[in-house]
């Protein structure tokens, strides 16, 4: 199998040097890039495995390139940044980022983060879910409800694909972000949350009458039902 490509997109250049290197001993292809008119190039040129995407960039922000990100390619993204607010964050995750790294971080756990999400990126699901009128097809990235198309991100998709093959049962956050993420849960529920809140909306799930499904929360657990017949 060929090497994942992985694309940086930084502009503190030690740090992309640090990234780059530490990425490539491990043996992934590394592109770099500083600015967003090189990362849109290099994404043109060769879609990437994984977008890892600064924020402030000296030509624009890394969350407004992210909607780029999503339309030229399939790459999970993963947001690297100083802004540690959580609004921040969840602005990150609601463009569809995949996850999101504070600086300064270990390369550590930049290596673990991106392990993790290059294998579930890979994964192609235990097959179709289908619980009709909802189905979810991981291979081809198909997800419909009711005869019409809903646009997920391959982490979005993912966690419903769980959810719908593991119906009606009360599953712990930490539990679904082991299981779906890939990762050990330690400080990565909040993922969890934006992931469930994105996938209520794309679903009509919030304060629809006519809701089919319901992803329910009690005891930060979540279970996913039927809910109309
Ligand atoms: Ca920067």
């Amino acid at each position: 199998m060929a090497n994942e490509r992985i694309l940086i997109v930084e502009d503190e250049l030690s740090l992309l040097r640090a990234n780059m290197d530490f990425l490539t001993d491990l043996g992934y292809e590394v592109r770099a890039a500083s600015t967003l008119a090189d990362a849109r190039r290099l994404l043109r040129e060769a879609p990437p495995d994984l977008v890892l995407l600064d924020v402030m960039l000296p030509d624009g922000s890394g969350f407004d390139f992210s909607v780029v990100v999503r339309q030229l390619s399939n790459s999970p993204v993963i947001f690297i940044t100083a802004l540690s607010d959580l609004k921040d964050e969840e602005r990150g995750f609601a463009l569809g980022g995949d996850d999101y790294l504070i600086k300064p971080y270990d390369l550590n756990r930049l290596g673990i983060r991106v392990a993790a999400i290059l294998r579930r990126a890979m994964y192609v699901g235990s097959g179709r879910a289908e619980i009709p009128p909802l189905s979810v097809d991981p291979s081809s990235g198909l997800c419909r409800l009711d005869g019409e198309n809903v646009v997920l991100s391959p982490m979005e998709m993912r966690l419903l694909h769980y959810f719908m093959k593991n119906p009606n049962m009360m599953i712990h956050r930490e539990k679904v972000y082991e299981d779906v993420w890939g990762a050990s849960a330690l400080d990565n529920a909040q993922t969890v949350v934006e992931h469930v809140y994105r996938l209520r909306k794309k679903l009509h799930m919030t304060d629809n009458p006519d809701s089919w499904f319901r992803i329910s929360s009690e005891k930060q657990s979540y279970m996913f039902s039927k809910i109309r017949y």
